[in-house]
């Protein structure tokens, strides 16, 4: 079974300090330096991955966009500015998706078809995104857990890769992120927090468990395998604000020095593809719901 490796390629600093801070301002050079380590250990163990990119990030770093294709790996849009679904509309999510798109492929000279939505928001009330994305010309989404979460979800969605026909009469392939069936609950296992929270041996017992059926969408972000980020500068805001900063900074920081190690691991003991390739074999193969 050929797993997919998916990389959202956001930069940590500077969407935290627009979410949480207030400030905007371009992504910073921990972006590139983040996403070339996990290039250089891609390239060690010959694996190639998607890599859903924001457009700010492919506007300001384009030779990172251009290093990335040279090396044989999938480019897809990852939003403009990592705005979640929810928060737009169908207007403005068409050109935060539609202009990212453009620009990733004037950069690399690539057509992307893939998309994954920030913050996994699509959902039974953001899927009008579904028909804007089959407009511009993406060919799959990855962005519904078909779970029931408190951030995100959309439960009874199915868990195999599949094509939805709609309202407008066109279709989109999804690839819905992993889950797992965990004490009676369908639970997240083989990415993000996930990967960083829990012991190394969770995330391979759940591929291990997922193959049977299908492939697993494994998903992290560049700035998962960053250590060493200092605290917040939270002197403009409200002490209750400046606490809930520092405890969501906290998380986002813990553990992250296990990543690199957990995902080498991965690495060796499964093989991985970008996720457009793992479609087209799931598709070839007639295996999931397709
Ligand atoms: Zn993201």
């Amino acid at each position: 079974m050929i797993h997919a490796l998916t990389i959202d390629v956001e930069d940590y600093h500077n969407v935290i300090a627009r979410d949480w801070l207030g400030r905007d301002g371009p992504p910073t050079e921990a972006v590139v330096l983040n996403t070339q380590r996990l290039l250089r250990h891609l390239d060690a163990s010959n694996t190639k991955a998607t890599f859903f990119v924001l457009g700010e990030v492919a506007e300001t770093f384009p030779e990172l966009i251009r290093e990335i294709a040279g090396l044989g790996h999938e480019l897809g849009v990852h939003g403009y500015c990592h705005r979640q679904v929810f928060k737009l509309t169908p207007e403005t999510f068409r050109c935060e998706v539609g202009d990212a798109k453009s620009r990733i492929e004037d950069i690399a000279q690539v057509e992307v078809v893939g998309h994954r939505a920030p913050a996994f928001s699509i959902n039974p009330d953001t899927q009008w995104a579904l028909e804007v994305l089959a407009e511009l010309g993406f060919r799959y989404d990855s962005s519904i857990f078909p779970i029931s979460g408190r951030r995100y979800g959309w439960p009874g969605s199915p868990q195999d890769i599949h094509e939805m026909t709609l309202p407008g009469g066109r279709s989109i392939i999804e690839a819905p992120l992993t889950t797992v069936p965990i004490l009676g609950h369908r639970l997240p296992a083989c990415g993000g927090g996930y990967l960083r929270h829990f012991p190394g041996w969770v995330t391979r017992w759940a591929i291990r468990h997922v193959q049977r059926r299908r492939p697993a969408i494994v998903y992290m972000h560049p700035y998962e395998i960053e250590v060493g980020c200092g605290p917040l500068d939270t002197s403009a805001l409200s002490p209750e604000q400046a606490r809930r900063v520092h405890r969501f900074h906290g998380l986002q920081l813990r553990n992250r020095h296990t990543v690199e190690r957990k995902l080498l691991r991965l690495l060796g003991g499964f093989e991985f593809a970008p996720l457009g390739r793992v479609i087209a074999l799931t598709r070839e193969g007639g295996r999931g719901n397709v």
